[in-house]
This record gives C-alpha cells, structure tokens and sequence, in this order.
C-alpha cells in the first residue's frame, strides 16, 4: 500500500498540530463533533426525501467510546460517511484554507495562537493523538475504506469491513510528556465535561457509556461498577434556548466554532418573533473582516435552518449588501425543507425576515454607537467603507438608513463624530457642512483651504477614502445643511464687502490672468486671486461637481481612462507678497511672469497631494530662479 503525501501546506498544518503547544487541546473534540454532526444532518436532510436512507430521524447519533488499555478515544457516527476519494480528498488537504492564510500572514507579525478558536477542523486531532484512523462508508456505497496516518509523513487509504453507513474516528491518545497530560481525554467526567462546553447545542444526541460504582442492592457497604449509555448533550440548539441561559462565553464558542473567527463577535443579536413570521434569529457583529471579506470571492449571507434542520448555508436574500459583515443564522418554522433556491427568493416569508432582520442590525449598530463609542469606532474601522458604499449604491436608496452610521475624523482633534454631532456642533453663522480630502489626515491638515475654515471655528470632516466624498455628495446634504468640500471653488466665507473689493481686483487684473492661463496651458480653467488662503500663497481649488480626489478615483476605476478631468483653478493668495510680485512683473517682465504662473501651478499640484505634472520642467525653473 503505497503512502500518499499530504498537500504542502496540510502538512504545514499537520506539523504545526503535532508540536502545537496550544494550551487549549481539548477543542478537537468539539471539531470532531462538530465533523460528525454535519454529517448527520446531510444524511438527515437525503432522507427527507430519499426513502432508502432508511434511518429514522431519532436514530441519528454519535457515539464516543473510551478504552483506556488501549488508549484509545472512538467517535462514530451513523451519517453520510465518506467514499475513498473523499476521504483523500477531505483528510488528505485542508478544506478551509481560508484559516491557513491568515495563520501564515499572522505568523509573519505576531503570533497570535489561533489554533483553538479557528476550527482548523480534522487536523487538530494530532494535538492529541499520534495515530489516526478514519473508517467509512458512504451513503449509497457498498464498500467501506481505512485511513490511516501517524504524522506528517502522509496516510494510506485501503479498503476495510464496514457494515453500516457512517464514519469511525479512532484517535490513539498520545502518551504523557513532561507537562503535558493526555490521560485527561481518556478520562469520561473529563470528556463528558468537554461535550458539555461545547458541542451542548449539537442536535443529535452525543452518546458515552458511562460507569459508576453502584451500592449493590442487599449488601451494605458493597459497591459494584454500572454501565449506563447516557446523552451527553442537551440538544437544545444555542438559538433556542432563553437568552438569560446563555452567557457570553457560549455565545463566543459558538460564534467562533460556527463562523470560523478567532475572535469574539463584537456584538450579539439574539431574538425570537411569533406572529406574522415564526422564527429565532441569532446574529453576531464580527470584530474584524474575515481575510476575504474585501474580495469577490466573499460571499454573504445567513445560515437558513428550518425547524432546526439546516437548509442553506449562505442566503444572501436575508442579508443588504451594506451588512453583509452580519453573521449568524435564521430558524424559521414556517419555511418548507423543500423549498428551492428560486423559490426562496420569492418567499414572502423570507423578505418580512430580511426586513426585521436589517432593522435589527440597524438598531444594534446605533445603541453601540451610544453606549460603547470606542467599540464602535473599532467596528467603523472594520466595516465602515461597507456602510458608506451602502449610501453610494442604489442611487442613494438606502442613504436614509445609513446615514446616522457614518462617522468622520474631524479637525476636532481627528475624533470621530457622526453627522449629526457635526450638526450639532456647527456655529450660528456656517452655512455649510465641510469637508476635505486626502489621503491622511496630515495631508489634509496641510492643504492650504483648511487655515481660513478653521480660523473661521468651522469643524472639516476629514475624507480619507475613495468612496467618502461619493458617499458624502449621493447625501447631499444632511438635516438641511448641504455638504461643502473646501477645495471648491465656491467656498466662500468672506463677508459682501470683502466678497466685492475681490471681485474687483479680479477683473483689475484680468488680462494678467489670462496670460498666466496661457502659459500653465489648459491643464487649468482659470487663475485669479483669492481671499480664502491664510498663509499659504497658492491652492488649487475645482469648479463644478467633479473634485480633485474624485477624478483620481474614478480615472483609477476598472474602464476609467483619464477622461474625467476635473476643472481645475489657479487660485493666488491676494494678500500674499507674491500677488505684488506678479502684478509687478506683469508690467515690467512678461516673460518671468510666465514662468511664475508654471511654478505656482507646480507647487499648488504639490500641496493637493496631486504631485508635480512635469518635475523636470519645474526643477530646471526653480534652478534659473535661484541663479538669478
Ligand atoms: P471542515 O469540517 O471545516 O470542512 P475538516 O478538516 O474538519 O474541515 O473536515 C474536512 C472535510 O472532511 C469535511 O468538510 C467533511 O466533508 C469531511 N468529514 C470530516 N469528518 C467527517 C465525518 N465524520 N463524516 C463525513 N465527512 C466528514
């Protein structure tokens, strides 16, 4: 029998079983359990349907078996089992590589042991056990197979005797080490306690014989050992039991266990409704995106049971795309077992959930908002960019919903306020709700429109990703008070007088506008004099809907081909001693001004963040300056 490697990074992971030093080995239990009873609820779910399964729904079990001569731990189970390839195919890779990248990249920074909490699945019964073996046979099959592994090296996969459906894991118990005690999981109040603490909600009964020492019925003070075959699991799924019962430990192990997170979930939604619809709906809130969340091959959606028997795995119907971060499952008692991925879409039942379901999350959302800020802050970093692609798409269908999620650091101290603190905050006389954009906070704090804002006691937001400002302009405006980026050119905050005695230096000095345009080229619209800049000499501001940022976002976009241009002008300090300058060297040198007019655009390009179009040009022309 020839012994077949593991795939690469399996064995990866099988040696990191092997010689894990995790202090929480017990949880291999749970997998195996956890392995088992998926396997139970397949079959369960053929025989709806499929008459000769010929099993009835109460004869579903897993049994453990503990033989401490042998050292040896059994789990068997009577569910769909698995065929030879199969077998190769599940034990032979990892399933979830998901979980093995994000151990590598961790490895790499810190090392975060994950192995208990991530449900690394089938492997982590190496932590226990130096000798594996796994016979089956599969629903359907007449024929059973043997695998079998001591360790990395690999595993062979042979035919073997097997007369009923199922799966039987047979774990050799790894011998005492130094400190290390694996006498424990031979041990049935220890194992009974284990199943207990994690695997009580798993519907099926977990069976064990267990054995007591009994008084012997008419001899006082004789005792004998009693065999007795007991549950060990309460059955009761986590979601059906009474909120009061449960604690948030259990919450998080089930959390953790089902949805493959390292992490306990931020937050924990829990109800039942009666009524129009029949369901328990249990939902976590993660900490953290899972390692794909910000990838197409992400998929959303909510484990679908019915009447506690799992019927889809991800319904993406139940979930908005704005939540999609939302784990957790729906029992419904109304649903059929039967019913289709088609005919779920159109399920009235379905839509009433998804819509309970969204104010839920809504609701959740905002008392975290509330009572726990920083967590809040710490969820906004995770799933903010969802909320805000939430307001954007749709044409702004769903901005109603979300946009008292939002929150924005600010020139206060780069805190972060919702809009409506903002709101609340502003003073009498702003008009405006303002806004800058960059690609940090200190940039923007750089840009030169942020001194005259500030000084005025106006709070800016600060818009740091692509989809902020889009977000902000599919708004609006919020409770009346329309959004402003301070980039733009109508940014106006100078009284009628100082508004007027602008306007007409502006048109004093037209014709040495135009000659400056002239020599920046049509990269810009425009150049006059502003008042809005405090110490700066020069910014570049945009005219009409198309700012600065959002011209290098959609030109980034996938088919964005640098044809949206913003229109861009020049805008020069008016109290800055280099207006004198220039108004100067438009009288007496013509062709210095021009080479003012480039370097200002230059060095405006700079402090936006933008870069400078041509280095060259503008490095040779700062030298003939220098040398003048
Ligand atoms: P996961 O359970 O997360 O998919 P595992 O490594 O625990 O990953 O298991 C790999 C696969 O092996 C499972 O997805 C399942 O298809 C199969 N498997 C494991 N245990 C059993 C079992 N007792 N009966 C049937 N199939 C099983």
């Amino acid at each position: 029998m020839r012994t077949k490697q593991f795939k690469s990074e399996s064995k990866k992971l099988m040696d990191m079983m092997i010689n894990s030093i995790y202090t929480h080995k017990e949880i291999f239990l749970r997998e195996l359990i956890s392995n088992a009873s998926d396997a139970l609820d397949k079959l369960y779910f053929m025989s709806l349907t499929d008459s000769n399964v010929g099993i009835a729904p109460d004869e579903f079990e897993i049994r453990l078996e503990l033989d401490k001569e042998s050292r040896t731990l059994k789990i068997t189970d009577n569910g769909c089992g698995m065929t030879e390839e199969e077998l190769d195919k599940n034990l032979g890779t990892i399933a979830k590589s998901g979980s093995f990248n994000f151990k590598q990249e961790n490895e790499k920074t810190e090392n975060v042991d994950i192995i208990g909490q991530f449900g690394v699945g089938f492997y982590s019964a190496f932590m226990v056990s130096d000798d594996v073996t796994v016979e089956s046979r599969a629903y359907g099959s007449s024929e059973a197979f043997r695998w079998h592994s001591e360790g990395a090296e690999g595993y062979t996969v042979e035919p073997c005797d097997k007369d009923s459906v199922g799966t039987v894991i047979t774990l050799h118990i790894k011998d005492n080490a130094e400190d290390e005690n694996y006498d424990e999981f031979l041990d049935q109040y220890r194992i009974s306690a284990l199943v207990k603490k994690y695997s009580d909600y798993i519907r099926h009964p977990i069976k064990m014989n267990f054995t007591t020492k009994q008084p012997v019925e008419g001899k006082e003070g004789e005792y004998e050992d009693k065999t007795e075959l007991r549950t060990l699991n309460s059955m009761v799924p986590l979601w059906k039991k009474a909120k009061n019962e449960i604690t948030n430990e259990e919450y998080g192990n089930f959390y953790k266990d089902k949805f493959y997170d390292y992490n306990d979930p931020a937050r924990v939604i829990h109800y039942k409704t009666e009524g129009q619809a029949t369901y328990n709906a249990l939902l976590f809130i993660p900490k953290q995106p899972p390692f794909d969340y910000y990838t197409k091959e992400f998929e959303k959606g909510l484990q679908l049971y019915s009447k506690g028997v799992l019927i889809m795995d991800k319904c993406a119907d139940l979930l908005p795309d704005y939540f999609s971060f939302v784990k957790g499952l729906v029992d419904s008692e109304d649903l059929s077992l039967n019913i289709s991925r088609e005919m779920l879409q159109h399920d009235n039942q379905l839509k009433l959930i998804a819509k309970t379901l969204e104010k839920k999350i809504k609701g959740e959302l905002e008392k975290m908002l509330k009572d726990d800020r920083e967590a809040y802050e710490e969820f906004f970093k995770a799933f903010g960019i969802q909320l805000k692609f939430g307001i954007y798409n749709d044409y702004g269908m769903h901005k109603d919903v979300l946009k008292d999620l939002l929150i924005f650091r600010t020139s206060n101290d780069k805190k972060y306020a919702t809009l409506k603190e903002y709101k609340e905050r502003m003073p009498e006389s702003q008009e405006n709700i303002y806004y800058a954009c960059g690609e940090t906070d200190e940039k923007i704090e750089m840009l030169p429109q942020t001194d005259a804002v500030k000084e005025k006691g106006y709070e800016i937001l600060y818009l740091t990703e692509n989809v902020d400002e889009f977000a902000l302009r599919m708004l609006m405006e919020y409770d009346g008070k329309k959004f402003m980026n301070i980039c733009d050119d109508a940014l106006n905050l100078d009284s009628e007088d100082e508004k007027k005695a602008l306007e007409t230096e502006n048109e004093n000095f037209k014709d040495m506008f135009t000659a400056m345009k002239e020599s920046i080229g049509d990269k810009i619209n425009a150049v006059r004099f502003t008042a809005k800049l405090k110490k700066h000499p020069v910014c570049l501001t945009s005219e009409g809907g198309i700012s600065l940022e959002m011209e290098k976002t959609l030109n980034s976009m996938p088919g964005g081909n640098d044809k949206i241009k913003a229109q861009l002008v020049l805008e020069i300090n008016a109290e800055h001693p280099l207006a004198e300058k220039l108004k100067s060297l438009y009288e007496e040198d013509k062709e210095t001004l021009g080479k003012y007019a480039k370097l200002l655009y230059g060095e405006a390009c700079l402090i936006s963040g933008a870069g400078v179009p041509d280095p060259v040009e503008h490095s040779n022309l700062v030298c003939e300056l220098m040398t003048k």
